[in-house]
């Protein structure tokens, strides 16, 4: 068994416009750092798309009904008040994200993957149940998250977001449900403004690391170990989903913390022991944000050489 990368073409047909940051050359710099020698072992397998049934566990009706009627036959339409834009390719991208993620838990709990990487695109963690934000349209952590519990039984399913930015969306659909644990170390004071130490949801199944503009290596290790870890350990999840965006990476132009490429190899070590240990290693991993095209390829290809190495 080893690591499966789900990926698809519709990803880069999501076009943003001109000048926008979250682009389709920031997918191409992961697909190109993947597609060198040393990740020869990997397994790469089409992006399915995925179902509105699969959406609708997350998001409600009238909202992807919206989505759906959206998508314009050319140029842009905007679905949040700035920086969420569809375009004609947005539908089959976002669905390729959903049909990403599912397919990675599919994999993943049927024994086929040893672990998953979803390199798609738009990130999802700030989508909103009802509402596209952020540059994210739909939650495909959340939704993956939903399917494993809905196609497979899980009962205990963690998502663990390193992004820079906090991952309302995912919260927000999990904060009620004691058998959801959502985890998140993000830049604070920053945007989208939520993410404050004490949100903790229902069952402290909410654990969120505010961190300082500056942040770097020794400070973020030191709280994931004593904070973040043991929280996911109590929780003891059947299933962990990585929110892995690369924006907290010290070359990220929109980022202020100081993260390294050691620091995303380090933490998804640490994420599949806590696997190793109460989840049988099931692990799946979806792109979220990472806006400097050196930092998202060296860090993500630090994330998925340790996924490789189990
Ligand atoms: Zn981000």
């Amino acid at each position: 068994m080893t690591t499966f990368v789900y990926t698809h073409d519709d990803c880069l047909q999501h076009d943003t416009g001109p000048g926008h940051p979250e682009s389709p050359q920031r997918l191409e710099a992961v697909l190109a750092a993947l597609r060198a020698p040393e990740f020869a072992a990997l397994h790469w397998e089409p992006a399915p798309l995925g179902s509105v049934e699969q959406v609708l566990r997350v998001h409600a009706t009238p909202y992807v009904e919206e989505v759906r009627r959206s998508a314009p036959r050319e140029g842009y339409h905007l679905l949040d008040a700035g920086d969420t834009v569809m375009s004609t390719g947005t539908w089959n991208a976002v669905m390729r994200c959903v049909g990403a993620t599912c397919a990675a838990v599919d994999a993943v709990v049927l024994g086929r993957a040893a672990n998953a990487f979803c390199a798609t695109r738009p990130c999802g963690h700030h989508a909103e149940a009802d509402r596209a934000m952020g540059f994210c349209v739909f939650n495909q952590a959340a939704i993956a998250a939903l399917h494993a519990r809905h196609a497979h039984g899980l009962a205990r399913i963690a998502v663990v977001d390193f992004d820079v930015h906090h991952g309302n969306g995912t919260q927000h659909c999990f904060e009620r449900d004691p058998d959801l644990f959502f985890g998140s170390s993000h830049q604070s004071p920053f945007y989208p403004g939520t993410g404050a130490r004490h949100e903790r949801g229902v069952a402290d199944n909410i654990v969120n690391i505010p961190l300082e503009r500056g942040t770097g290596s020794a400070t973020f290790r030191r709280l994931m170990r004593d904070e973040m870890l043991p929280a996911l350990r109590r929780f003891a999840p059947e299933l962990v989903i990585v929110s892995a965006g690369f924006d907290a990476h010290e070359l990220d132009p929109l980022g202020g913390l100081a993260f390294t490429d050691d620091d995303y190899a380090w933490i998804t070590r640490e994420l599949l022991a806590v696997a190793r240990e109460h989840a049988g290693s099931r692990v799946i991993s979806t792109l979220e944000g990472g806006y400097s095209a050196q930092g998202l390829a060296t860090g993500a290809a630090a994330h998925v050489r340790t996924l490789l190495q189990g």
